[in-house]
């Protein structure tokens, strides 16, 4: 990348690294200066805030769980005087209590410019028009992108989500340039311009999509519904400021984030070690300029890697990977740790099976045995038996263990509309 940047910053590895360490000191001091929270933790880890002296002290920093948000309820890790925060944002807890973060001014300014470095990177100028379709309120997902749309320059179209005649008539009347939506709303309104003929009248050239798992069937499905030139997926979450952590290039080999921004360390989760790099783990965060409540250590529960040497594109910021779904998932087989999703990125290359799985997991006689259950597709053409072993060969050429695989008729699993149970786990009933 040549040209000259308003937002990206160029920056060399050493000045990353530099700008690390600067912010681990910077956000160490603070958090335990503000925090009753914080200092406590970081007292009970023998951390004195002061003798931070390199980036491999991170490792002796004690974790953050969701649980801590929890219990600090209803402002967690809250560093500042209350007076200077304000706003906040909050997400959904899986169980219990929403997680609420809360922002200064130069919290969201942090936030604001993360996210104009997203609209650079997918290639717009300050001519474009770009329609938020995404939900508003205390959600970080409205808030960010409109915020960083009008910080980019661009003229921003708050339409929220939902409410499909409304956006149909925006991208028609006022030409936006730019969707940013959830995968699903982007492969809705595709539908909605093929059904009602409208893609001549559209002027759409990106999507800027995020926040659900998608496909990339569906993403080529709303690209050419949309006439798209090019999508981007984002990333984020409520607990570092919202959406804008990060966005994919067009080379699409990972997601470029913002390493002078905050830290990203990817962990075996049952041992809380670094992975060997390209492995996937967990990714833990460390803030390095976030006032109002940072995050040390923080635990996500999402599962990704780090993407090894520069990108084809040029951009200078490291790359992680999509999300590959939850840490919480992960089980431990003969000693290999394995994610549902490692499995299920070896069936993608079985065209003659549907996308449904189950992984039952048994002992017999002191041996742990995992065996990986199919559905053959309605077309396939291939034998069964023969089918099962390419599948299970290929499971341990990847994954290296062993599995019995068993490929049954089409729609044999069981469906949900909710979260499918993919593991059955019987070990230790035996
Ligand atoms: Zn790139």
């Amino acid at each position: 990348m040549s040209k000259r940047h308003r937002f990206l910053p160029d920056l060399h590895p050493e000045e990353i690294a530099a700008r690390q360490l600067a912010g681990l000191k910077w956000t160490v001091a603070h958090a335990a200066k503000g925090s009753p929270f914080y200092r406590k933790r970081l007292k009970e880890a023998g951390v004195d805030p002061a003798g931070i002296a390199s980036l491999d002290d991170l490792r002796r920093l004690p974790f953050t769980t969701a649980h801590d948000l929890q219990d600090g309820y209803p402002l967690p890790l809250l560093s500042v005087p209350e007076k200077d925060v304000v706003r906040i944002h909050a997400s959904s807890g899986t169980t219990g209590k929403r997680k609420v973060l809360s922002y200064t001014q130069a919290d969201i300014d942090t936030w604001k410019n993360m996210f104009a470095r997203c609209y650079e990177l997918a290639g717009l100028t300050t001519l474009d028009r770009v329609q938020v379709c995404v939900g508003y309120g205390l959600w970080t997902a409205g808030a960010g992108f409109q915020l960083g749309s009008e910080h980019f320059g661009a003229l921003t179209v708050p339409v929220g989500p939902g409410m499909m005649e409304i956006q149909l008539q925006m991208l028609v009347d006022l030409q936006t340039t730019c969707l940013c939506s959830t995968a699903s709303m982007a492969l809705l309104l595709g539908e909605e311009v093929e059904r009602q003929g409208l893609k001549d009248k559209i002027a759409l050239k990106r999507c800027i999509f995020g926040a659900e798992s998608h496909t990339p069937k569906m993403r080529r499905q709303f690209e050419q519904a949309l006439g798209l030139e090019a999508s981007f997926d984002i990333a984020g979450m409520t607990e570092l400021y919202g959406p804008g952590t990060g966005l994919e290039c067009e080379a699409r080999t990972g997601i470029h984030y913002w390493a002078d921004l905050f830290i990203v360390e990817i962990l075996n989760p049952a041992t809380l070690e670094p992975v060997e790099p390209g492995q996937v783990g967990e990714m833990v965060v460390t803030s390095l300029r976030k006032e109002a409540a940072p995050l040390i250590r923080y635990r996500t529960r999402d599962l990704t890697r780090l993407m090894p040497g520069a990108c084809t594109c040029g951009y200078c910021m490291p790359r992680h990977d999509r999300i590959q779904g939850r840490s919480d998932d992960m089980f431990i087989f003969r000693g290999v740790n394995i994610y549902p999703g490692q499995i299920a990125a070896v069936l993608e290359k079985f065209k003659q099976l549907s996308s449904e799985y189950q992984i039952c997991l048994r002992r017999q006689e002191g041996l742990d045995h995992m065996q990986v259950r199919l559905e053959r597709r309605p077309d396939a053409e291939v034998e069964s038996a023969a089918l099962a072993k390419a599948v299970s060969d290929e499971i341990r050429r990847q994954i290296l263990v062993r599995s019995e695989v068993e490929v049954l008729a089409p729609g044999a699993l069981p469906r949900s509309f909710a979260k499918t149970k993919r593991v059955l786990d019987e070990r230790d009933q035996d």
